[in-house]
């Protein structure tokens, strides 16, 4: 049989391990890991730092003999592959613990390295309360000093997924939290009014925010960190996560090709530059299943579903990887934030036409107990309703709605098509036109022309140029809180009113989000009237503010 040498026992690494071994009960297969551990939940960790899973042997979901017994596998850790000696094929391994070096020869190389975490040039962050979080033993001791030393205030600077889930975890271990960002929102994939949500519930929950702002130095052994403002936090314990880069020392040293951000470069079979050495998972440089471009994606998805093809291929199967979407979910406190496919912020960069629209539809029925409003954004081509994104916030059905566009957006499905999904429908899980229907439902009225919409970052400066705005929402609505230079004219005496509104001007309309400013806009515009419904609402434009 063939040899196969896997780099990494994680994500990308196990799966692939045990995929060629199901494939072909002749292959010889070995598996190097550095650290420790194999094949555990790096998802699961800031989980178990606050005790919310409690059980640490929970996070490690294979050890090395189970899995050599299961799959006859010669998994070796504490084993770090140090060099690629491509002429030859074979890779050098260094022991972690003894310093024994080696070489093993291999006919297929499976480089599945993952990505670490980022850590800038500043001296003060090499200080004994500074953490990183990737693996087991940083899961380790960032608990280990929670109970040595009880912290009463933490920083996390980086408000991505990890940042967050950090945060939310050292609250629930009862520590102060002050969460640092240097853009002006959390959570980079999404854009900035569905970040501002999850802004406020950081901020709900006693998280201090501290947007667009961030460090030059942390100094006095760790307690002090100085922020690019001059602003200065006291910090007991720090957490680091602004990011990672991949791990392509290896494949850079043996002269595989790498992309523009350091990604291994691969082909559509995971290939890299040379055919006998695969790579996939945080490693590797990706194309963006919306736009195209080469892009990177750490996310354990693309790991699993790159190994499985890896796995095939190496048997001679062909599936092709089509691009990562970049799929992601992340919960904060009591919200939910997912997202898929690109951003409107993204598609504005790339200069790809598009539009969008925001809707606020509750979980399930209103009249049945515990129903929750969603915002739900969908981002698709104005001329022919392809579906380029969606982003959702809440406090249910989050998961679901993101799940069933991202599933649509592989189908190859466009806001048409949503309209005309049936999905599983009683009152206590949606309701007979489900939030997803609904999106393609106003959808497909904006590529079909039959309204036209306005965003919420556009109306200030319209107003400003003159431009005329009726809210119809009800009078005490509006009174409540309105955007400034809107006119109140409640839907229900809108037929009454008509002759208050200007024939010659295109009409802004608002509402609270979006559905009755539709109504009106259909109403004005079989009077004869040019309208522009202001999308989402004034939930959205609100959130933003
Ligand atoms: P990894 O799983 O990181 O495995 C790489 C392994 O290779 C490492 O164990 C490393 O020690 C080893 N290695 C590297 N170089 C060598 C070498 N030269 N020799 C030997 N061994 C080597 N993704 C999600 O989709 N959802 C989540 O909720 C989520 N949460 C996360 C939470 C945390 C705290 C972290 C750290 C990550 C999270 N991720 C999440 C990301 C996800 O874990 C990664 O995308 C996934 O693990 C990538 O798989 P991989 O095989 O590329 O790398």
């Amino acid at each position: 049989g063939k040899k196969i040498v896997i780099v990494g026992g994680v994500a990308g690494g196990a799966t692939t391990a045990t995929k060629l071994r199901r494939l072909d009960e002749q292959a010889e297969i070995v598996l190097f890991e550095r650290g420790e551990f194999i094949s555990f939940a790096n998802c699961g960790l800031p989980y178990h730092i606050s005790g919310v899973i409690e059980d640490r042997k929970k996070l490690l979901l294979q050890t090395v003999e189970s899995m050599n017994a299961r799959y006859n596998l010669d998994i070796r850790n504490f084993s770090e592959v140090t060099a690629i000696n491509r002429e030859e094929k074979t890779v050098s391994i260094k022991h972690v613990q003894t310093g024994d070096e080696y070489t093993e020869s291999y006919d297929v190389l499976v480089l599945s390295p993952g990505a670490k975490p980022i850590v800038p040039p500043i001296e003060g962050l090499k200080s004994a309360n500074v953490f990183t979080l990737r693996n087991i033993p940083d899961m380790d001791k960032i608990k280990a000093y929670l109970e040595d030393n009880k912290p009463n205030n933490a920083v996390v600077i980086g408000g991505g997924f990890i940042g967050l889930e950090m945060a939310e975890n050292l609250v629930h271990a009862g520590v102060n939290v002050t969460l640092v960002e240097k853009l002006p929102q959390v959570m980079g994939p999404v854009d900035p009014e569905m970040a501002a949500i999850v802004e406020d519930e950081l901020r709900k929950n006693g998280v201090e925010l501290i947007l667009g702002d961030g460090i030059t130095d942390v100094l006095e052994d760790g307690t002090k960190v100085v922020l690019e403002s001059g602003k200065v936090l006291e910090s007991e314990l720090i957490i680091l996560s602004i990011g990672v880069r991949p791990e392509n020392k290896l494949a850079a040293d043996s002269g595989l090709e790498l992309g523009e951000r350091g990604g291994i470069k691969v082909n559509e079979y995971l290939q890299t530059s040379d055919e006998s050495i695969y790579a996939m998972g945080d490693a590797i440089e990706v194309t963006d299943y919306i736009n195209g471009q080469p892009t990177m994606i750490p996310l354990a998805w693309p790991a699993n579903r790159q190994a499985h093809i890896v796995g095939h291929h190496i048997n001679g199967r062909n599936i092709a990887y089509p691009g990562t979407l970049g799929t992601s979910i992340v919960k904060v406190f009591e919200l939910t934030a997912a997202t898929t496919g690109n951003s409107e912020k993204l598609l504005r960069r790339l200069g790809i036409q598009y539009d969008v629209v925001h809707i606020h539809p509750l979980s399930h029925a209103g009249y049945y107990p515990g129903a929750e409003q969603i915002s739900l954004k969908v981002i698709f081509d104005r001329e022919t309703g392809k579906i380029f994104g969606a982003q959702a916030v809440g406090k249910d059905g989050v998961d679901k709605r993101i799940d069933v566009i991202a599933t649509a957006i592989k189908g190859g499905l466009s806001v048409y098509d949503l309209q005309e999904l049936e999905l599983a429908y009683a009152p206590p899980f949606s309701s007979a036109k489900d939030p997803v229907n609904m999106a393609g439902y106003v959808a497909s009225n904006i590529v079909d022309g039959t309204i036209e919409t306005v965003q919420h970052y556009e109306v200030d400066e319209l107003l400003q140029d003159g431009a005329f705005m009726i809210d119809v929402r009800t009078e005490k609505e509006h009174a409540d809180g309105k955007i400034e230079g809107s006119k109140n004219i409640p839907l229900d005496d809108l037929r009454n009113r008509l002759d208050e509104l200007p024939k010659d001007e295109t009409i802004l309309i608002t509402c609270q989000v979006g559905l009755r400013g539709y109504l009106a806009s259909r109403i004005l515009q079989q009077n004869g009237f040019k309208v522009k419904n202001l999308t989402g609402g004034y939930k959205t434009y609100s959130i933003f503010k």
